[in-house]
């Protein structure tokens, strides 16, 4: 049994799909009850994945969603939460209103998951009036939302901040992708204007001095809002330092980084193959190895608190075709979801560079208490029964034809992993046997999340 603090021996009992009990010898006192060894396993809390780009099921593809879900149970993942614009197959209408978007989301999703599942909103600055919808969309149990700080969707400062206030005081909590829009355009039209288009210039023009900056200036806007703010995908030791600075000062700021920044390096935008290269177009680009230790530390040190995919599923047959146009055109974005625990574990645990407990903490326990999601991320009495069994000795290679998302490749493919999930159950049901689906399309609920978050500003 693993859990943020310890790992222990021990039975876990579940009742109506909830953890009653865990402690010792609970088999042995109920020998009529049906049980599942797991001798020589870990019990980890399933994980909750809060950073995916989940694409809504359409007619050409109707299980794009149900398939993203199953790849998800097949990671561990008995939770995720998914964005619903841009580019995830929402109306224009349901783009344009936070209230429209949630309840399309909602009824186009109805009995599609196989694991449980949550909406983050995403306030973009194409909306016309996004604040006033926030009281109506935190109290249908959508208290998070994300906001841009680049991107023709980008909010402005004054809009940021209007949202920050207004979310803080609801007890929700913006997620923000910091990056300075100022600066990255200029540095493309340079590009541009130099006739250097080719895919590898999508990092060169994303530097990590804008995301440092704007990474500060979310914080200084939070701050001013007197708000809690998260900044998903941290990529580098710059940004960082500035939320390690605030949380140094107890300011309620928080941070997230992804596998492919603590996996790889911007050494796969030095292949001559443009379609090597073009898989790893993402924003932020991937960094330095310095930077990928610094975020490794910044896990162990709690400057970072939580690990999530970023799954985008892009596939390299529709999305990331070469020859690709130019770099500012390529989508943005790589598949994750099934592999999230499977990689944090193997370079974390694994590569010595995370403990057991805390790897469980960042991707569960962390994630739960910020999102709302009381009844979730912890092995312990009165949660949802949301358990993986995790065999800690396999060795394995991470392979594209072993998956089950809906992306026609993986950035891990070929990686050497240690650990394997084995079984998965959700709210005691499984999901995964040894290996197998075993689940079924609806048996993951929408989660309604609740608005109170721990710390508030002080
Ligand atoms: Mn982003
Ligand atoms: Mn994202």
């Amino acid at each position: 049994m693993v859990t943020a603090q310890r790992s222990f021996r021990a039975d876990v009992a579940i009742a109506g799909g909830r953890i009653s009990a865990v402690g010792e010898q609970l088999a042995a006192a109920h020998p009529e009850a049906p049980t599942i060894d797991a001798s020589g396993l870990l019990v980890l809390p399933g994980v909750i994945d809060v950073h995916t780009h989940t694409r809504l099921p359409v007619t050409e593809q109707p299980d794009r969603f149900f398939a993203d879900s199953v790849a998800a149970a097949f990671g561990g993942t008995t939770t995720f939460l998914a964005f619903n614009n841009p580019g995830t197959g929402i109306s224009d209408a349901g783009a344009a209103s936070l209230l429209s978007g949630m309840r399309e989301f909602r009824s186009r999703t109805a009995g599609e998951s196989a694991v449980d599942f949550g909406l983050s909103a995403v306030i973009s600055g194409t909306q016309p009036d996004p604040i006033s919808e926030l009281p109506a969309l935190v109290e249908s149990g959508v208290p998070t939302a994300k906001a841009f700080m680049v991107y023709d969707f980008r909010l402005t400062d004054e809009r940021l901040f209007e949202a920050l206030r207004a979310l803080g005081r609801l007890g929700g909590l913006l997620q923000v992708h910091c990056e300075n829009a100022t600066i990255i355009d200029a540095l493309v039209s340079g590009a541009l204007a130099r006739d250097e288009v080719d895919c590898r210039q999508h990092a060169l023009t994303r530097p990590t001095y804008a995301e440092a900056e704007a990474t500060h200036r979310a914080i200084a806007l939070a701050r001013a809002a007197e708000a809690s703010v998260y900044v998903v995908h941290l990529s580098c030791a710059d940004a960082l330092a500035e939320v390690a600075a605030a949380k140094a000062r107890g300011w309620p700021v928080y941070a997230e980084t992804c596998p492919h920044y603590l996996t790889w390096t911007d050494a796969r935008y030095a292949a001559d193959d443009e379609a090597e290269v073009i898989r790893s177009v993402i924003s932020p680009p991937l960094r330095s190895a310095a930077d990928r230790d610094a975020l490794w530390l910044g896990l162990r040190a709690r400057g970072l608190d939580v690990v999530a995919s970023d799954h985008v599923p892009d596939r390299l047959s529709v999305e990331k075709v070469v020859p690709a146009p130019a770099f500012p055109q390529i989508s943005n974005g790589a598949p994750g979801i099934e592999t999230l625990l499977g990689v944090a574990y193997s370079e974390g645990v694994g590569g010595g560079r995370l403990g057991l407990e805390r790897l469980v903490d960042v991707l569960a326990t962390t994630p739960a208490r910020l999102f709302g999601l009381p009844g979730k991320g912890a092995v312990e009495r009165g949660r949802d029964a949301d358990l993986v069994l995790f065999d800690p000795d396999a060795r394995r290679a991470v392979r594209q034809v072993d998956l089950h998302h809906t992306s026609d490749f993986t950035p891990y493919e070929g990686l050497a992993v240690r650990g394997a999930v084995r079984t998965v159950l959700l709210r005691g049901e499984p999901v995964i046997r040894d290996g197998a689906f075993v689940g079924r399309r609806g048996q993951g609920r929408f989660i309604e999340r609740e608005s109170a978050r721990p710390d508030p500003f002080s």
